[in-house]
């Protein structure tokens, strides 16, 4: 089977990452964090970076530039701390039990590039835990990629339902959508119970 996992808020607990983490980073409480974000990025539809956040607050070019590799250096840190803690596991299994495991994400496609490129999964680079690594800037162009895997069989690991219900829409009936609880699962039109990762092991081990 093909196993295609959503980064964040799926194997990835973001909103820590962004309440600990990013907030921390960028010497702002968690309610500051929690409003810049709101205000500038999602609001607006804006895919969040960190380049783009230091944009917003005026940073000048060559400031930005230091503060960036200062970036670079604590997500190579950090960034491994904050998958979910079961993931590392469930992801070894179903890599043990031979099944083709894609990580498919869409966001700032440098930020997800770099945060994949950071993520150690079981001691290797995400790059090399899975056997394919999928990022688009739109769900879109993430559509476009799938398509490919059009009508296989196929476990969709998301947390996002409008998400998650448009990319079966394109794979086929014969994909299955596990929907992880978060602040993106639930959608008034559909009702799919949402679970978490330790049920995604339970059901399959
Ligand atoms: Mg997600």
């Amino acid at each position: 089977m093909i196993i295609i996992f959503d980064l964040d808020y799926t194997l990835f607990d973001t909103a820590r990452f962004k309440r600990d983490g990013l907030a921390l980073f960028f010497n702002m409480s968690q309610t500051e964090f929690k409003n810049y974000y709101k205000i500038n990025f999602k609001d607006k539809g804006i895919n969040y970076s960190p380049k783009e956040h230091l944009r917003i607050l005026g940073w000048k070019h060559k400031e930005m530039m230091a503060k960036l590799n200062e970036f670079d250096d604590w997500l190579e840190k950090e960034i491994s701390r904050y998958l979910f803690p079961e993931a590392n596991k469930i992801l070894n299994r179903f890599k043990q039990a031979g099944h083709k495991i894609i990580l498919a994400t869409f966001g700032d496609k440098e930020f997800q590039e770099q945060k994949i490129s950071a993520l150690k999964i079981n001691d290797l680079s995400a790059r090399e835990f899975f056997d394919e690594v999928i990022i688009s800037n739109k769900i879109k162009a993430e559509l476009e990629e799938l398509k490919r895997f059009q009508g296989e069989d196929i476990l969709l690991v998301d947390d996002n339902l409008k998400e998650a219900l448009e990319l079966k829409g394109i794979l086929g009936d014969k994909c299955e959508i596990f929907l992880i609880d978060g602040p993106y699962a639930r959608s008034g039109e559909y009702n799919i119970a949402p679970r978490g990762l330790k049920d995604l092991a339970e059901k399959f081990f």
